[in-house]
């Protein structure tokens, strides 16, 4: 492997490196639905990297080739439910939850699960190479999608207040470490 550590000689870390969590970008809570009351959000601990929004190296690699199945699981399970639903002489994807005992949507998430182990298994016998090759690809795509999302928001912000001159904002640097918060695929 190459090295180019003097990219990371500015980071304060050393002998393990540790890089951002993927689970919560970073900021060591994730937002989930109160228990309770559905529709309030509210923040959770990120027991991935235990609240400290940082993991090792070998941690954020698995964790992006889980991500990556996991997208590749969802395109897959979306096929499966709109085949099922759109056939004539089946049942539909709700009666075949209701048959496991399930509603739609937590049958969608265990199809998605059993999915994502499936692809796991398949990327497994991939070469390193080749599969940080595919891993990267699918970020980056997934990430211009982000951006072209926080762009069009942005451009649309700044319409909106583009009479009022504001000095006092947060500096710049964090409307750029802050793109892949949106990184989450959502099912
Ligand atoms: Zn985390």
């Amino acid at each position: 492997m190459a090295t180019t550590e003097s990219e990371a000689n500015d980071s304060e870390v050393s002998m393990v490196s540790m890089v951002k969590c993927g689970q919560c970008g970073g900021s060591g809570s994730l937002p989930s639905l109160d228990h309770e009351e559905r529709d309030r959000e509210i923040e959770d601990a990120c027991y991935h990297c235990g609240n400290s929004g940082m993991v090792d190296e070998e941690t954020a690699r698995n964790d992006r080739r889980a991500a990556f199945a996991q997208r590749l699981a969802v395109l897959a399970v979306n096929e499966e439910i709109a085949a099922c639903d759109e056939d004539e002489h089946g049942e539909g994807w709700t009666f075949r939850a209701a048959e496991h005992g399930l509603s739609r949507s937590d049958y969608t998430t265990q199809a998605v699960w059993a999915e994502t182990d499936r692809i796991m298994d398949e990327l497994s016998k991939l070469d390193e190479r080749t599969l940080d090759l595919l891993v990267d690809a699918t970020e980056g795509l997934a990430l211009g999608a982000a951006l072209r999302d926080r762009r069009e928001r942005s451009r649309r912000e700044e319409q909106k207040t583009a009479t009022q001159t504001r000095l006092d904002d947060e500096p710049a640097a964090s409307s750029a470490s802050s793109i892949e918060d949106e990184e989450d695929i959502c099912f």
